[in-house]
């Protein structure tokens, strides 16, 4: 499929409006952090939203009911790559199953799916992109890093 540069501070204000009604629920707090020159990143669109929709719908789970439920959204230009991280201050990831995470149908929600990390993973793959998981200690930092669309010169 074919990849376009992508805008990430309007694809992360659409992200918030799509989830809107999950982080109103959880009584989730937004926190969006990204330099004012951040180059585009090569990817399509509509899938890249759905990876971030994932990524924050799960950060909301995991934040509800909690005192600190502020969810960062940041992104940095990091070589030739755009590492654009969701982190949370929940419970985080055990370690026992931090490598099933990203398997279909692996859920630890009485009512999940289980598939939108499996579905994120295979969609930032398709772009050449890594998705990976770090223990933020409080919390799960998720990390997705794309090319960045450069200017040739
Ligand atoms: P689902 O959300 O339907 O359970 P996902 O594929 O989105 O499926 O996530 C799989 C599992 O990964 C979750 O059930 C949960 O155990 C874990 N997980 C994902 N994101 C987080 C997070 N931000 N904090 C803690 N655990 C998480
Ligand atoms: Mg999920």
């Amino acid at each position: 499929q074919r990849l376009d540069p992508v805008h990430l501070p309007a694809l992360l204000e659409e992200t918030q409006v799509i989830v809107g009604g999950r982080l109103a629920s959880a009584r989730a707090e937004i926190l969006v952090d990204l330099p004012p020159d951040l180059p585009p990143v090569m990817a399509g669109a509509t899938r890249l939203q759905q990876v971030l929709v994932n990524l924050v719908t799960n950060a909301a789970d995991a934040v509800e009911g909690l005192d600190d439920r502020r969810i960062t959204l940041s992104a940095r230009l990091e070589g030739d790559r755009v590492v654009i991280r969701v982190r949370d201050r929940g419970p985080g990831v055990a370690p026992a199953i931090a490598e099933r995470i990203f398997d279909p149908f692996f859920t630890t929600k009485g009512v999940g799916l289980g598939l939108g990390l499996s579905i994120s993973y295979n969609i930032v793959k398709d772009f050449g992109g890594e998705i990976s998981l770090r223990d933020a200690g409080p919390g799960a930092e998720f990390s997705v890093v794309l090319p960045a669309a450069l200017p040739v010169s």
